[in-house]
């Protein structure tokens, strides 16, 4: 047998002219691309019968898409479809309790990074709930890089999250590392997070893509983006469409000043190619608390549907992440700004 394997399609407009059609065939094939007009009843599009290198893709999609006679571009080998905007056109929204997150809804997610004790996240909850954020975080199940650091409360984590959820009035996000540990963690947190060492954990994002919660993917350190879009599509293809994405800091060239490089690009970037809301967590995107307000409000001004904090009662006597995490004034503080940021935005984003 035989099988043609198209690489993009790029759809015509109705009306589309012979000379609009023949300029697309030579645009596609002075890129060495063979192109290959496929005629239909309705309309006509132009198929790419032949592997298109990454980096020309995006390329060819921007020239491709402004050419008169062009509809749109369609990526048929892409690693994700339902992640991709070409078949799902508008934002997606994920609603957690009242709370939506993304077309248009911004939300903060704050706390500590770790679930150290009852005291400390109701400290924390009323703090970050009182300064504005919508969600609560707090790691019950930590993934350390040395097997001696604190590795979080888990189980007994769990339930400190979930009383002071509810006596505080205040959704929670917390991270799941296991795959069996998936059902456990969904019965005690209202969104799950699957932490940047495990973006391509597989069973584990098919476990979480099952459990019937909405769903944070950060972004490995490592990964590209078609790389992390594949890892949501693993969620989305369980029929979970509750996602969201959440850029926290790829490998920096150097670590002296900072933890990791926020990957700024990625909010722009995810929101032309997909529909799902993109987070941004500035606190490992940078890793020191006296930089984390500037990250932040570049995020927010760069179009972001959210942030994750980390704020602590006392960040000097956390056991995790304490170097990164906010005071709750200073949170109280990021807050306003980033209300002032939206406030001054909000006339552009307007349709
Ligand atoms: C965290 O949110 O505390 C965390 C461990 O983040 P990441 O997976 O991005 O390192
Ligand atoms: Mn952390």
């Amino acid at each position: 047998g035989w099988r043609v394997l198209i690489a993009m399609m790029v759809l015509m407009r109705k009306d589309v002219t012979e000379e609009q059609l023949e300029a697309v065939v030579q645009v596609i094939e002075s890129h060495g691309l063979k192109a290959l007009p496929l005629p239909g009843g309705e309309r006509t599009a132009v198929g790419i019968p032949s592997a298109i290198p990454p980096d020309l893709r995006p390329v060819l999609d921007e020239i491709l898409s402004a050419m008169p006679g062009v509809d749109k571009v369609v990526h048929i080998s892409r690693p994700y479809k339902l992640a991709s905007r070409d078949f799902h056109p508008h934002d997606s929204e994920v609603r957690v309790g009242e709370v939506r997150i993304g077309a248009g809804h911004f939300a903060v997610m704050a706390g500590p990074c770790a679930v150290e004790s009852y005291e400390q996240m109701l400290t924390a909850a009323r703090a970050v709930k009182a300064a504005g954020a919508s969600i609560l975080r707090g790691g019950a199940y930590k993934p350390r890089t040395s097997p001696y650091a604190f590795q979080g409360l888990q189980r007994e984590g769990l339930e400190i999250l979930k009383v002071v959820s509810q006596e505080v009035g205040i959704p929670t996000v917390s991270e799941v590392l296991d795959p069996h540990d998936v059902e456990l963690v969904a019965d005690y947190v209202d969104i799950l997070q699957i932490g940047a060492r495990s973006m391509q954990n597989f069973p584990l994002l098919v476990a979480a893509g099952r459990a019937g919660k909405p769903v944070l993917l950060k972004r490995s350190p490592h990964a590209t983006i078609d790389e992390w879009l594949a890892a949501a599509e693993y969620l989305l293809t369980q029929g979970n469409d509750q996602i969201m994405l959440c850029e926290r800091g790829i490998v920096p060239i150097d670590r002296t000043y900072a933890r990791n490089t926020l990957d700024i690009n990625a909010v722009p970037i995810i929101r032309y190619h997909s529909h799902l809301p993109i987070i941004v967590d500035p606190s490992h995107g940078v890793g020191h608390a006296r930089y984390v307000p500037a990250v932040a409000l570049a995020a927010v001004a760069a179009g972001a549907d959210g942030l994750l904090i980390e704020v602590h009662p006392q960040p000097e006597r956390a056991l995790s992440d304490g170097a990164q995490s906010l005071r709750p004034d200073e949170f109280a503080q990021l807050m306003a700004q980033i209300q002032a940021v939206r406030a001054a935005l909000a006339p552009f984003n307007a349709k």
